[in-house]
């Protein structure tokens, strides 16, 4: 385990209820490190439903999904955790001293005495293509994301998908830059879009000028030759395949949650949710919490303000694990000299 990092607290998934975990640690001066999948924070709030109103957050009558992750980001900021985004929680192991092993996918590590999962209903994982044979030319000649847009350029893409991502990325690569493709086509099953109105203008626009294609259709097949994925089939609406070339090829289907490693940690999981108690909302093993939409009691409510309140009481209930000698009381931020200082309000 060297070269992990040393901590009282790491919090698996940075959505709302992870990141208001921070804070109930901080009250109790628990600094946490938060890692979540996403390249970003806010969870479901953010990846679902950013621009939609939320009208039942106690006290703030209507806000959108991105302004609850924004205040939040706000109201955590005094405790300084340490975000670790683009990254998966892979491992969960218990060592013999009681603290914990984490490891993440892009083998970050942590020692930490207490774990907090706020991951959701999962992970976000970008949806497939489901073509026989695609998948060994991921990360090669077929991409979900895009991480460095440089290497598109120059090239034949075909881009797959009908939402923002789909039509911003085609869009970019079309547009003279240092990223411009030598040609870009889009395959979308039908002639209709889930993404901003100017962009679907802009394409066709484009596609009117020769300066891209859009195909209906939907990848059927591959032309492979000694390892190079050299083209795909595209079936049409009118039932006729065609070969289409190409050297890369960019599926955005949008993402969906997988609840992936979190069942592999020999926790007490009913139905895909973690099982805990309602004192302290614990896991079955001693030390590991777990709050939000991933856990499971009687009467549970999937709601962030049930989230909230899971936090605080997890917050309390692994306090002892940290300062095994401390009697830990309730203080109110309000009239706190001892929270005001860590607070910053002084
Ligand atoms: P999430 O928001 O799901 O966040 C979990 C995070 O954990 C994700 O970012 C995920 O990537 C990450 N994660 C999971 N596993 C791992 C791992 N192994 N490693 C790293 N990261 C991981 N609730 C309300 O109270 N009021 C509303 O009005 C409301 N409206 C909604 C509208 C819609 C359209 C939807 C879909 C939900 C709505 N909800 C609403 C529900 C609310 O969004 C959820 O209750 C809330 O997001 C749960 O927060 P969370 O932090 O527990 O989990």
């Amino acid at each position: 385990h060297e070269g992990a990092i040393e901590t009282d607290a790491v919090i698996v998934g940075a959505g709302p209820v992870g990141l208001f975990q921070v804070f109930e640690l901080g009250l109790l001066e628990i600094k946490a490190h938060i890692i979540d999948s996403l390249a970003y924070p806010g969870g479901q709030c953010i990846e679902l439903y950013p621009d939609k109103p939320i009208y039942d957050i106690p006290a703030v009558p209507v806000c959108t999904g991105k302004e609850l992750t924004d205040n939040l980001m706000k109201q955590i900021e005094p405790f300084g955790a340490t975000f670790h985004l683009g990254q998966e929680v892979t491992t969960v192991e218990g060592l013999d001293d009681g603290r914990f092993f984490v490891a993440t996918s892009k083998g970050t590590t942590f020692l930490t005495k207490t774990i907090f999962i706020a991951g959701g209903v999962g992970s976000f994982q970008p949806r497939t293509l489901k073509v026989d044979g695609i998948e060994k030319y991921d990360g090669t000649q077929l991409h979900y994301r895009v991480r460095n847009p440089e290497q598109f350029a120059g090239k034949n893409l075909v881009v797959v998908g009908g939402g923002d991502s789909a039509l911003d990325w085609a869009l970019n690569f079309v547009n003279d830059g240092p990223n411009k493709a030598e040609s870009v086509i889009l395959v979308h099953r039908r002639d209709g879009f889930r993404a901003a109105p100017a962009n679907v203008a802009k394409m066709k626009e484009l596609c009117d000028n020769y300066e891209m294609q859009f195909i209906v259709g939907q990848v059927t097949d591959i032309v492979e030759d000694g390892g190079t994925l050299n083209a795909v089939k595209v079936t049409g609406g009118d039932g006729v395949t065609r070969v289409v070339p190409c050297d890369q090829v960019l599926v955005f289907f949008g993402l969906s949650p997988k609840l992936g490693p979190i069942a592999e940690w020999g926790l007490n999981i009913d139905r895909k949710q973690i099982v805990v108690d309602t004192e302290k909302f614990q896991t079955s093993t001693p030390g590991i919490f777990a709050v939000g939409d991933v856990n499971v009691y009687p009467g549970k409510k999937k709601l962030i303000l049930s989230g909230f309140h899971e936090a605080a009481l997890a917050a309390f209930g692994a306090a002892p694990y940290i300062f095994p000698e401390k009697r830990i009381h309730l203080q109110y931020t309000t009239t706190s000299p001892k929270l005001h200082k860590v607070l910053g309000v002084e």
